[in-house]
């Protein structure tokens, strides 16, 4: 049997079905439902956010024979056609890899035709912003006079770098990341519709390292699934990401909270020995200390008083950016957390 990408097992069909862009549903349900559908929309957001999938669900819509209150019935011979991807008139450019004018002449040729099979030609354009700017000005052509029968959808993850003049032709859309807590309960949801469990904490894990999109979270928990046998645990995670065990964590945060300069470079020195990703650790480290300053503000006894979690999330902070363009990041994370131990200079 052939395996299918978790991603695209679950891929929702139904605009309310995406998940944390419930404002982008509802508008365009509400233009599906009262006929209102726009001729050209730009859907921005971060990767993996659910762009796409909002516009292949939209070019279901708007051809759909039987929709129900506005989505696609997912059962006519046009939601089928196109789901399998064999509708001869919804076309999806990825600009990445067609960046010339000719794809963009094509399309402009190819719009005057009446659609072969459905009600509407849609022309989905992913990554739009990677348009050369001869493409972008026959794109432009096009969206000035669009027939009556073309929808167009882009889709980019860097709205700044497509023309003013494409984006006042389009309905925009911003897609958001996504909650953790969001993320989680859809993790949740999927290890039980895969007849699986997993522990809350394993799941919490892959939620946050997944920084707000659908599809890193939903690829790493499939990766994670693969690599166990019974309930999928935080320990599996951290082994199959990569993330260093919680006492390593809390040993290294003492250190720099006891200005213990030694066991700070001792600590760096058997990251890189297993060959840790160093931002990895920084960013978990980061998210430690923030946990601890939030556990003093409400009260709670802390590792870290609150003066200390400030000043180590500032030093921490300018650490990850600096780590982020180095090129010698293990020197990079030492000095980083020396800084934050605040080592007394004598
Ligand atoms: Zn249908």
């Amino acid at each position: 049997m052939e395996y299918t990408a978790l991603y695209r097992k679950y891929r929702p069909s139904r605009l309310g079905d995406l998940v944390g862009q419930q404002h982008v549903a509802r508008t365009l349900l509400n233009a599906l439902q009262s006929k209102h559908v726009a001729h050209a929309y730009i859907f921005t957001g971060p990767r993996g956010t659910g762009k796409t999938s909002a516009a292949l669900i939209m070019s279901r819509a708007v051809n759909c024979e039987h929709p129900i209150d506005g989505e696609p019935c997912g059962e006519c011979a046009a939601c089928r056609r196109i789901m399998a991807g064999a509708s001869m008139d919804v076309l999806e450019i990825d600009a990445a890899s067609n960046r010339g004018i000719n794809e963009m002449r094509d399309l402009r040729d190819g719009v005057k035709y009446l659609p072969a099979q459905e009600k509407r030609k849609v022309y989905i354009i992913d990554e739009v912003h990677m348009l050369t700017t001869e493409a972008f000005n026959a794109l432009l052509k096009t969206l000035e006079e669009p027939p009556e029968h073309v929808m167009f959808i882009m889709a980019t993850t860097e709205p700044h770098k497509v023309p003013v003049t494409i984006l006042s032709r389009c309905q925009r859309f911003d897609f958001h990341r996504i909650a953790q807590q969001q993320l989680f309960e859809h993790l949740q949801k999927l290890v039980s519709l895969e007849g699986r469990t997993a522990d809350d904490s394993s799941l919490r894990v892959i939620a946050r390292r997944a920084e707000g999109g659908l599809r890193d979270a939903v690829s790493l928990l499939d990766q994670c699934l693969v690599a166990s046998d019974g309930e999928l645990s935080a320990r599996t995670v951290s082994s199959v990401l990569g993330i260093v065990d919680e006492k390593f964590m809390l040993a290294m945060a003492e250190a720099i909270s006891e200005h213990d300069g030694l066991r700070i470079v001792r600590g760096v020195e058997l990251l890189a020995a297993e060959g840790r990703d160093m931002r990895l650790f920084l960013q978990q480290l980061l998210e430690f200390v923030r946990e601890q300053l939030l556990q003093n503000m409400s009260g709670q006894k802390t590792l870290l008083t609150r003066q200390r979690a400030m000043q180590m999330l500032r030093d921490l902070v300018e650490g990850d950016q600096r780590l982020r363009f180095s090129l010698t990041p293990r020197l990079t994370l030492e000095l980083a957390l020396l800084q934050a131990a605040r080592m007394p200079e004598e």
